[in-house]
């Protein structure tokens, strides 16, 4: 380490450039000292010194371009843990042997994963409801991005359990808890793969319908809320759980927060209406 730190004033921003320098100096010293040998006692001999100086040349070159081409695993390694340091993934990290690059590269490789794994567990802990196992909001929303940058025709139906706060009362709030899995796993049930569903918060359920249209979407709305008026395994035995919900339709995610604030009111207004069913605002 002292003398790589003692030589850092070479070439401060390039390794690569300083371990080069010095390969320049070392082919150099033969070619040097005969030089200063035959200045010294004066005896020139320039076919000596030209085969000499061609030697070194090509040595020179040789040299360089294998210094060059062996530092390449190290230059890679340092740009995938830059890109590990920004959260980028690494599909592909190059096989070492079992030398020092090659334990390096390893070593990159190992990090890469674990990050990535770990980045993982921590987006799905940060975008998972603990209780319900779904997305939360903010998976919801980033879900939805995806989702909607590709397609602009879909709808999004808020839920909302009726009357939750008397389950509660009266049950208690372990069987509340009981009844919120249990609708979270009924709603994902009842979706297509590329729908997708989330707790948006307390004892209500959004679910972004991509590709769908309005009269579709109020089709699997009404069947899963008939399915679930029906159910009496619930959470409560032999009592009904009623949810109402409101749809909207969303153009592109940008519109998403518009969509939410229609598919709201007309949750209000199935709410107003007698709960246990679903409205379309304006419809
Ligand atoms: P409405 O039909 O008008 O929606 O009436 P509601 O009783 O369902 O609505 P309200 O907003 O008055 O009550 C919601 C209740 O949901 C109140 C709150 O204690 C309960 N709640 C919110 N989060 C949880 C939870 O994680 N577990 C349980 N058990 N209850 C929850
Ligand atoms: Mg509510
Ligand atoms: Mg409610």
């Amino acid at each position: 380490m002292r003398f790589y730190r003692a030589t850092t004033f070479l070439f401060p921003h390039s390794y690569e450039r300083r371990i080069l320098f010095f390969c320049f100096g070392a082919v150099h010293v033969p070619l040097i000292a005969c030089v200063v040998l035959q200045a010294a006692t004066g005896h020139w001999a320039f076919s000596t010194l030209l085969t000499l100086l061609l030697a070194t040349l090509a040595g020179t070159i040789m040299g360089m371009a294998a210094i060059h081409a062996l530092l390449t695993p190290v230059r890679e390694a340092t740009t995938m843990l830059q890109a590990i340091q920004l959260g980028e993934r690494i599909d592909a990290v190059p096989q070492g042997g079992s030398d020092l690059v090659g334990r390096l590269l390893d070593s990159v490789t190992k990090a890469a994963n674990e990050t990535a794994a770990r980045i993982e567990t921590l987006t799905d802990a940060a975008e998972r409801d603990p209780l319900t196992g779904i997305r939360n909001r903010r998976g919801f929303l980033d879900s939805a991005e995806q989702a909607l940058r590709a397609r602009t025709n879909a709808v999004l139906a808020l839920i909302d359990i009726d009357h939750f706060k008397r389950i509660n009362d009266e049950f208690g709030h372990a069987v509340g808890d009981t009844v919120l899995k249990s609708l979270a796993t009924r709603i994902e049930d009842h979706l297509r793969r590329s729908d997708i569903a989330a707790r948006w918060g307390g004892e209500e359920f959004a679910v972004l319908l991509p590709d769908t249209n309005l009269d579709e979407a109020r089709l699997v709305m009404e069947r899963l809320r008939a399915t679930v008026a029906l159910d009496t395994r619930l959470g409560i035995e032999d009592r009904p759980v009623t949810f109402s919900c409101g749809l909207a339709s969303v153009r592109g995610f940008t519109h998403l927060g518009e969509a939410t604030k229609q598919a709201d009111a007309a949750l209000y207004a199935a709410k107003n209406a007698g709960r246990n069913q679903v409205h379309v605002l304006g419809l």
